[in-house]
């Protein structure tokens, strides 16, 4: 029930809509009810066809008695004045009208519920991705891209249809049925009891049923993001697969995860569909139990017969909403176990959350110290011990083996994730407690993949400014070595580099990515294996332009090939996590040794 409340609080947002969807649906109920009330009348001009004689008009009272009086005189007259006929066709017209009205007033409803329920999806999805874009990087990579997509697609949608059951759960049947409840008390409270004892037992039963479902829901759920994992991991490899012939195992480890989805699909949908036929069951025994107990008292003549028929008649159109209503609680399980999935993701990376820090950020003063700095993933520790400092407008190059976490100490610098020991101190301040956009807006890190996205040159290195400054785009394109050949493109900065920069060269799109850093006012670079993936001509154009920075920036570069790194003032070798040797490029050679003999290797190739 907490978490139903949880869903319908998406929606009243749209309050408004709520409201009218309210006062429509129950016009609607009003006039459905009109017009099976207009039974009696109709029995009672088919049973006694011939007109009584006529009496004073009786005085008009809002009573069962009165109301039944005046309209039993109304269809008299009508009888005397256009014979029987004439009456049954005034009140078949009557009916149609009413009828006309129900419908009319339910489209109306149903109008209004649409808005509610598409919007507040419309709202929930945007809310889940603007989270999405500020998560932790640490959640973020651990492999979750499957139940992230599943989460934002598949359960939104459960979430959405839920909603509209939710909707009409908590109002639409309910009114529902207390304004047919009220009409049958008014029409005979005594017959009324029956249904009064029956509505616990109905919801005792529906209540049972649906916790069983919202297990197997969840459950369904959680294979369908595994599923949707795998998806995306066989679209990512799919060269690989292909060329390692591994096709039937990949198709096999989908086929067991589809399996126990499909299972669990398979009980939900027995659940729910136990839930109308149990609804019908107990709406038809609780019929057949008033027709007993009303039939007595028709014999002995405490109602008439039309009152009781049309008492029946209005009974029977309760089935439908109980019936609704455990459909509702039904389908809203889904969205309940929707909601269960995303609230505890948002929970998993809240966790995770970097803490945001106070003190503004204006620019690097003096330096970047790290102190017995240590951190691990969840495991043994990838980095351990390492105190180092990074003078202002000096640039620092890392080496090291692979594996022996260089990209997560760029990781750490770039403030991805937090050290679990020690510090990085900058100007004398703990970096954690610095804002994170103002350290976002003075760095960059720059990897060995150039993410350019399929748009024009101008727009990759601008991004979010949509309003590009002409001449800092063409000074950060000079910066970056990157004006010259950007002007021999075909349409300028205006030329669009395809699908992933795909049209240009790895050293270009390098530069690309190496101007947007600086017209972002990025100040201090972290370059990771920037150069790693470039032939030797496109290395020395991105090499030229990191000269080009030294001095004006602060660079921390991690670099593979180790004639980049021979001009930085310091030069570290990291291995196994921690610092092995540091010093300049002539220190280190003369000390001749994991430095050296790198160097003397890489010289033999
Ligand atoms: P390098 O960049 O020097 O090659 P990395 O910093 O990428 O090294 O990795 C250092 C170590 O941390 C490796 O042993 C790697 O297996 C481990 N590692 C890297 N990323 C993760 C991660 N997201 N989760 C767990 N272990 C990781
Ligand atoms: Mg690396």
């Amino acid at each position: 029930m907490n978490r139903l409340l949880r869903i319908f609080r998406l929606t009243l947002k749209y309050r408004k809509n709520l409201w009218l969807n309210l006062v429509f649906g129950w016009f609607s109920t009003f006039f459905g009810l009109f017009s099976l009330v207009l039974v009696a009348p109709l029995l009672e001009i088919i049973f006694y066809p011939q007109a009584q004689a006529l009496g004073l008009p009786p005085v008009w009272e809002w009573s069962r008695q009165g109301i039944s009086t005046g309209l039993a005189y109304r269809l008299q007259l009508l009888s005397q004045n256009y014979g029987p006929q004439g009456a049954l066709l005034a009140v078949c017209l009557i009916i149609i009208a009413a009828i006309l009205l129900k419908n009319g007033f339910h489209y109306l409803a149903t109008r209004h519920a649409s808005v509610v329920v598409n919007r507040s999806t419309e709202d929930l999805r945007n809310a889940l991705f603007k989270r999405l874009l500020e998560m932790p990087q640490g959640y973020l990579t651990d492999s979750r891209k499957g139940e992230l997509l599943a989460r934002l697609s598949n359960d939104v949608q459960d979430i959405e249809f839920s909603m509209l059951s939710v909707v009409t759960a908590f109002f639409r049947h309910p009114l529902h049925i207390a304004t047919y409840v009220a009409t049958l008390l008014w029409l005979s409270p005594a017959l009324t009891l029956f249904l009064i004892l029956f509505m616990p037992l109905t919801g005792g039963v529906i209540g049972l049923v649906s916790r069983a479902l919202r297990k197997n829901t969840r459950m369904a759920q959680q294979h369908f993001g595994r599923l949707i994992a795998h998806l995306e991991e066989s679209l990512t490899a799919m060269k690989m697969i292909r060329s390692f012939k591994a096709e039937p195992f990949f198709s096999g480890r989908f086929e067991a995860e589809n399996r126990l989805y499909t299972q669990r699909r398979i009980r939900m949908f027995r659940q729910a569909d136990l839930a109308v036929p149990l609804g019908e069951v107990m709406g038809v025994a609780a019929v057949a139990a008033v027709l007993w107990w009303g039939g007595a008292m028709v014999f002995s003549a405490q109602i008439s017969a039309a009152l009781f028929i049309t008492y029946i008649v209005v009974f029977a159109q309760l089935i439908e909403p109980f019936k609704g209503v455990s459909r509702s609680i039904y389908d809203a399980q889904k969205g309940v176990a929707a909601l269960q999935g995303i609230e505890a993701m948002l929970e998993q990376a809240e966790a995770q959350d970097l803490p945001e820090g106070q003190v503004e950020f204006a620019g690097l003063q003096t330096e970047i110290q790290l102190k017995n700095l240590g951190f691990h993933y969840g495991g043994e520790w990838i980095l351990r011990d390492l105190n180092f400092s990074i003078p202002k407008g000096k640039t620092l190059a890392i080496v090291g083996p692979s594996g022996s976490g260089k990209t997560t100490l760029m990781n750490l610098l770039a403030r991805f994730y937090d050290p679990h020991e020690g510090q990085i101190w900058i100007d004398n301040k703990p970096l954690a407690e610095l804002k994170l956009q103002d350290w976002r807006q003075k760095t960059a890190l720059v990897s060995q993949e150039s993410l350019l996205f399929n748009d024009t040159i101008a727009a990759n290195i601008g991004l979010s400014h949509t309003a590009l400054n002409q001449t800092r785009l063409i000074a950060a394109a000079e910066q970056a070595h990157a004006l010259d050949f950007i002007q021999e493109q075909p349409q300028g900065f205006q030329t669009v580099v395809g699908d992933g920069g795909n049209r240009l060269s790895g050293g270009q799109k390098q530069r690309i990515g190496l101007a947007r850093a600086l017209y972002h006012g990025a100040e201090i670079l972290f370059l990771d294996e920037a150069t790693s993936a470039l032939d030797s001509a496109s290395e020395k154009a991105v090499q030229d332009a990191l000269a080009n920075l030294a001095g004006s920036h602060t660079l921390v570069v991690v670099a593979h090939r180790l004639s980049t790194v021979q001009s930085a003032q310091q030069i570290l070798v990291l291995n196994a996590g921690r610092i092995e040797e540091q010093g300049s490029h002539a220190e280190l050679m003369e000390k001749g040794g994991i430095y050296r003999s790198m160097v003397d290797l890489q010289a033999i190739k």
